[in-house]
């Protein structure tokens, strides 16, 4: 178990000084996808009837055509590669693909329905060298709608409490059971008991526009937000989830195809799971140009849009462009000059914001982005 946790504590700091690496390339410039989601298998194990990113029959995706996106998005310049499904675990090469993307330098993540987990499962993507897994727990009870369910999850997440040397994180949907929004809430308790961290995220239409949330669901979704204790949290400091619950549309520049790509079994660049079939373009000839071009283009789908990974990774360009507005935006009791600014924050601030620095500033900032390989 000592050796478990020793391992977990190294792998921790390590995971941790590449996302700090990629959190300084996405501000340094945005010629790069800062996140790809990639498909490895449409088929699912179970049937969610919110879902349509499923079938019961679909091939896995052929290793070597992963392989082949993994090298081309590692050309791109991509820091994070999510693999998804279906159900990812469904693929039977799934920790060489996990391999893959670790050998090209870029963070590698999975969403999961969990079913499949076992505890030599989870070692086994120790070994693969997997950065994070993320669950979605719909309710406590399986039913019509969903079968990701605590009752049949709980004991997978006490494997991956004990086994996992990976971030585990547990995602509830708020509004996913419709007439049992505390199930959420409850679900977020769990992970936080278990040591896990959990993330909340809206229920959404085929489209991606958020379903209207009660007043009950909105305090759910409230008390989930306090139960996360990190001080830069997107689960807390997020302005578009407070605006879309109440029905408020918001203003933000949605840089899919551009920072964030979403690869589908075929090989195809998709803005993200809502918006497939734009642009439509093979990966395999995706250029600095398509970046650019459609990191520029406004899409009409944004106001209402509740793809948070997304909006987070927009977040970054809004950051380098704008950055009084957008720390403004995001942490609006302190405000933009105020000191109480959560501490990654301020270092972000020092580094990529610096205002005549002393020399002893500019010191810091030299050795700091050495020390992230960003000079
Ligand atoms: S587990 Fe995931 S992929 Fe499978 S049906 Fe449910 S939401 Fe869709
Ligand atoms: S705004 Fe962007 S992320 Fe949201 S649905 Fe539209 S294309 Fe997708």
């Amino acid at each position: 178990m000592l050796k478990i946790h020793l391992r977990r504590a190294v792998k921790d700091w390590h995971r941790t000084y590449r996302e700090a690496r990629m959190v300084a390339l996405a501000l340094k410039s945005s010629d790069h996808p800062v996140l790809a989601h990639v498909v490895v298998t449409r088929r699912c194990n179970i049937a969610c009837a919110y879902c349509n990113e499923f079938d019961d029959f679909s091939k896995p995706v052929p290793t070597e055509d992963l392989a082949r996106r993994i090298d081309q998005l590692a050309r791109l310049g991509t820091t994070i590669v999510t693999l998804t499904g279906g159900e990812p675990l469904l693929h039977p090469e799934l920790d060489d693909v996990i391999r893959r993307v670790r050998a090209r330098g870029m963070i590698a993540i999975l969403v999961t329905n969990g079913y499949l987990l076992t505890i030599e499962r989870i070692k086994r993507l120790n070994r693969a060298g997997l950065d994070r897994l993320q669950i979605s727990v719909d309710n406590i009870q399986p039913d019509a709608v969903s079968k990701k369910s605590l009752k049949v999850l709980d004991l997978k997440l006490r494997w991956l409490a004990q086994f996992a040397e990976f971030q585990v994180s547990i995602h509830s949907v708020v509004g996913a059971s419709y007439d049992r929004p505390e199930d959420a809430l409850e679900i977020a308790r769990r992970a936080h008991e278990l040591g896990l961290v959990s993330t909340a995220g809206i229920v959404h239409d085929a489209s991606g526009r958020i379903q209207p949330l009660s007043a009950r669901h909105q305090s759910v979704l409230q008390e989930i937000e306090s139960l996360s204790s990190s001080r830069f949290s997107f689960v807390r400091h997020n302005p578009w989830a407070r605006n879309l619950v109440q029905g408020l549309p918001n203003q933000w520049h949605c840089t899919a195809g551009g920072r964030h790509l979403y690869i589908c079994e075929d090989g195809l660049v998709h803005y993200c799971l809502a918006q497939r079939g734009h642009p439509g373009i093979p990966l395999s000839q995706y250029t600095l140009k398509d970046i650019e071009r459609e990191s520029e283009r406004v899409k009409g789908c944004a106001p209402y849009c509740t793809i948070f990974c997304v909006q987070r990774v927009a977040w970054f360009d809004h950051l380098r462009t704008h950055p009084k507005q957008a720390l403004a935006e995001f942490f609006p009791a302190a405000g933009a000059q105020n000191p109480t600014l959560p501490r990654p924050v301020q270092m972000l601030k020092a580094l990529f914001m610096p205002r005549r620095a002393p020399s002893s500033g500019r010191f810091f900032r030299k050795a700091a982005l050495r020390i992230l390989k960003v000079d």
